[in-house]
């Protein structure tokens, strides 16, 4: 798979249909695999600390999650083919589970949230399998039976979603034990999918203001939303400082 390097991450120039038959293929063929969708965030992250970077290259796939990425991409002259949000790529793959016979488990959230997930999707997408879930408030010991609980289920998906960097991390640190097929770390997608948090309407999604509208709502997200600025202005001065 094609990639383009943005300040040391390898994000895949590979399009949603594409990217939905590659995660499929992933819970096919009997071994481990994981995805990350990272943002500006999470580059910028990475970017300052170098054994972040590698576990998140280490991904099989890693999807341009939010609109600065795309920018980025365009920036330095290799775009991607749009914007593969991890929230929306799971609904695609969620929506073809009941099809393809691949069940789901779902890991992270606060108290309750998985389980409104689950009501929410088996009414929405009829014969699909959550074979397992467990909220993502724990500790050590409890980390020990979530594990063996995922394994003994055998997930074809597994959703992490202890938000970043907590979910890339587990990923990373238990994807020698873990007996799934594909584990993908997608921070707020079960509140979404349990109406818990809403995603932006998609005049701002497809106008890439979903920040935008984010901020609106939550407006003690600006620190953190800092990164996208940051983000673009340090793969502009790169590029420009590197073809002096
Ligand atoms: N979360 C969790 N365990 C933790 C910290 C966070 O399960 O120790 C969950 C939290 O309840 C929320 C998600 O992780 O559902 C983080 O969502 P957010 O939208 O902040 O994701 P991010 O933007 O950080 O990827």
């Amino acid at each position: 798979m094609e990639t383009v390097n943005i300040l040391g991450i390898k994000i895949n120039k590979i399009n949603m249909d594409s990217a939905v038959e590659t995660a499929k293929s992933y819970m096919a063929d009997g071994g481990f695999h994981y995805i990350f969708t990272p943002n500006s965030e999470i580059i910028m992250a990475a970017y300052k600390n170098g054994d972040f970077a590698s576990k998140i290259n280490s991904a099989d796939m890693c999807t341009a999650d939010g609109i600065g990425v795309v920018y980025a991409a365009k920036i330095l002259g290799q775009p991607v083919s749009g914007r593969i949000a991890g929230y929306d790529l799971v609904m695609r793959l969620l929506e073809d589970l009941p099809k393809i016979g691949k069940r789901a488990y779902f890991f992270g959230g606060a108290p309750g949230v998985a389980d409104e997930a689950k009501e929410k999707l088996e009414k929405k997408f009829p014969g699909i399998e959550i074979c397992g879930s467990a909220n993502g408030y724990f500790d050590a010991e409890r980390e020990k039976e979530i594990i063996a609980d995922i394994n003994e289920k055998k997930p074809d998906l597994l959703l992490v979603c202890l938000g970043f960097p907590k979910q890339e991390n587990w990923i990373f640190e238990h994807k020698d034990e873990l007996n799934v097929g594909l584990a993908m770390g997608v921070g707020g997608t079960l509140d979404v999918i349990a109406g818990r948090a809403q995603r932006a309407p998609d005049i701002f999604i497809k106008l890439g203001l979903e920040w935008f509208y984010r901020l609106l709502k939550q407006p003690s997200r600006i620190g953190r939303m800092m990164a996208l600025p940051k983000f673009l202005f340090t793969v502009i001065w790169k590029k420009v400082t590197k073809s002096k």
